[in-house]
């Protein structure tokens, strides 16, 4: 048997004559930027995260970018955020010409330590950049706490984290803005790079929808710099076929994490550490991301008998070569970089099959009884 990360075949195969006429619909109208699939898919996403606005942009990591200049962060300014992310997260600060401040992350949930950012903040703060990883959200009420104590904007990146909740708010909902990736393999992907923010917040919506399209209000006239980034058309008639299925999609993959989950506990106990669903979290397992010691060893036996697996991380964001000017060093984030030793992701798709995930766990015990 061979089990692939994520297989997107057989959600293709049901959608495919929705699909093809989905987007011949925007072929045949030649309507390709910013048209009615653009205006639904933005409509859907905001009213499902429960606020006003969503801004359809070109991918993720534009929509951070764009949603942290709209909140004003801009030279000389510091942000806060974790190390334990993908590299777009401390990118888009830097981008905008601030400086990324790390604070480390709390081991059970890898997400950003709420008791440790009050030490990082300065007078050149602006904002912080909480990120939902895996697909669970960050610790936010103590965030939003400090955020307004200090008078600091909060962008949240929900890349991975469309349809989770906290205390039963929508993430994308809680920060001043928050930003979707909707990559091919994200929990709503679309067919090529798409992304989204969203806010509650007139200005910031406003600002975001100016930067998109080259920083021009009204049309050919230009204030502020800003880009070409826009989600297209062909793109968004993709994610409006697909969003009816996010809610169903969402419960298979909390049904087959927690699958996963007992299979494991009963197999290995304490040997192997499973996600933990902090009180209060919907957990919506865009990965499905476990602790093993000799990781490594671990992933080639898996690889060699077909199971597909993945690190996110290996290598923590400050001690990226690129940020090699922010003097940051081992040590520095001991539990981000012990996650990032220890973390391993296991096959994860809404349409996994339990005779899959009996695989992964019988090559498991296969690896466990020789090592
Ligand atoms: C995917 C991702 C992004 C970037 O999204 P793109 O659409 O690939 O640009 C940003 N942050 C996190 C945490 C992500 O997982």
């Amino acid at each position: 048997m061979k089990i692939p990360m994520l297989d997107l075949s057989e959600q293709y195969s049901k959608l495919r004559e929705e699909m093809i006429q989905a987007l011949d619909e925007v072929m045949t109208s030649s309507k390709f930027i910013l048209g009615s699939n653009v205006k639904q898919i933005e409509e859907a996403i905001a009213n499902y995260s429960n606020v006003k606005h969503g801004i359809g942009v070109a991918n993720g990591s534009d929509a951070l970018h764009i949603s942290l200049q709209a909140c004003g962060v801009s030279e000389g300014d510091e942000v806060i955020t974790t190390p334990f992310t993908f590299f777009a997260t401390a990118g888009a600060i830097a981008r905008c010409g601030a400086k990324p401040v790390f604070v480390d992350i709390d081991p059970t949930t890898y997400n950003i330590d709420p008791e440790q950012i009050e030490s990082a903040i300065t007078t050149k703060t602006k904002a912080i950049l909480p990120v939902h990883l895996y697909g669970q959200s960050a610790d936010m009420d103590p965030i939003i706490g400090i955020a307004k104590k200090h008078g600091l904007y909060i962008v949240e990146d929900a890349a991975q984290a469309i349809g989770a909740r906290y205390r039963g708010k929508m993430v994308g909902e809680m920060g001043n803005a928050a930003c979707f990736s909707f990559f091919p393999t994200k929990n709503l992907g679309a067919y090529g790079d798409a992304g989204m923010i969203v806010t509650n917040d007139d200005v910031i919506a406003e600002n975001c929808r100016v930067l998109r399209v080259h920083g021009s209000k009204p049309k050919y006239y230009h204030h502020v710099l800003g880009y070409n980034s826009r989600l297209d058309e062909l793109q968004a008639a993709v994610l409006n076929v697909k969003f009816k299925h996010l809610n169903t999609w969402v419960d298979n993959r909390r049904n087959a994490a927690s699958n996963y989950t007992s299979m494991i506990q009963k197999e290995f106990g304490e040997l192997i550490d499973t996600p933990v669903e902090a009180g209060g979290n919907f957990h919506v397992y865009h990965q499905y991301t476990i602790r093993v010691p000799e990781r490594d060893t671990f992933q080639s036996y898996l690889k060699e008998n077909g199971v597909a697996s993945m690190i996110y991380y290996p290598v923590p964001l400050h001690l990226q070569p690129v940020f090699q000017e922010l003097g940051l060093k081992e040590g520095d984030f001991p539990e981000s970089e012990k996650a990032a030793k220890e973390a391993i992701s296991l096959p994860m798709f809404p349409e996994i099959k339990e005779e899959q995930q009996k695989y992964v766990i019988e090559t498991m015990k296969k690896y466990f009884s020789k090592n």
